[in-house]
This record gives structure tokens, sequence and C-alpha cells, in this order.
């Protein structure tokens, strides 16, 4: 099973993070990014399933539809259950992308009358943890190398 995390510059940035699970990507928006600091958690917002091969795209979403923005693939890879479930609200994972290694966990805080979920993101302390890791410092394309500007220029 793959995961993926793209950047995505629509009216707010956030990271789009998804892992394949059940034939479909489950997906989060976590706006500050995930982060292999184990000191930190971030807030990550279920968002709707996307399918598989949305995996890979990189480029603009036209404006005036939802998410209208420039989207770039920041890290991929693989990664893998240890503990829990999406329906119990707690998934134990380590991934093994070029920038996000290591032990994460998300687990589901509460639900928004709205019925919006939100979860939190976090890495465990282990032997891939690096204090102070901040994901705006790696703003590069893991497939093409580029960043969103560049995308967004159409270079
Ligand atoms: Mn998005």
């Amino acid at each position: 099973m793959i995961f993926v995390v793209q950047r995505h510059r629509a009216r707010r940035l956030h990271y789009d993070f998804r892992l394949e699970l059940g034939g479909v990507l489950v997906s989060w928006a976590v706006p500050k990014g995930p982060t292999l600091d184990p000191g930190v958690r971030r807030a990550a917002y279920r968002v709707d399933d996307h399918e598989l091969s949305y995996g890979s795209f990189e480029g603009v979403l036209p404006a005036g539809r939802y998410g209208a923005g420039d989207v770039i693939v920041w890290d991929t890879g693989p990664w893998h259950l240890a503990s829990g479930a999406l329906e119990d609200g707690e998934l134990h994972f380590d991934l093994d992308g070029d920038k996000l290694r290591g032990r994460f966990v998300l687990v589901h805080t509460r639900t928004s009358p709205a019925g919006k979920e939100e979860w939190l993101l976090l890495h465990k302390r282990d032997d891939h943890a690096v204090a102070g890791w901040n994901a705006e410092d790696h703003p590069r394309s893991v497939l093409t190398g580029r960043t969103n500007d560049e995308v967004a220029a159409g270079a």
C-alpha cells in the first residue's frame, strides 16, 4: 500500500495526507503539514476519499472549482499499518517515503457539529524523529523536483 502527501495551495495552503486503504486514498487535510518532530501534533481534518489514480496528480486545479490552486506530490512511498483501525479512530503506522519516515499516529479527537472529523497527526520518538523539522523547509516535489510556484508557472 502507498501513501501520498500533496502540497496544495488552494484558498489556504494545506497538505493532503493520503493513505491507500480499502482500494481508495483515505485523506486528511493537514494545514501545517506533517512533521518528523515528535514534540509537535498537527491538526488533520478528514476529507473525502480519493481514487488511487489521483495520488500521482501534480498540476493546477482550475479557478472556479473546488480546491482551485496548484498541487505537487510532496512525498510518497510505501506505508504499513502497525496497529489500530480507521473505524476505531486510531492508526499507528510506518511510512517509508523520501521525506517522511518512521512511526506516525493518527487519532480522531472529535467530530464538529457540522460533521467534520478532527484528528491529530504526530510522529513517535524513534530513529527517524527530528526535532524542529518543518515541512515548509522541504518544498520540492518528489516526482519532478518542482516547487508549487514552478508548477503554477507551467514549468
Ligand atoms: Mn487539498
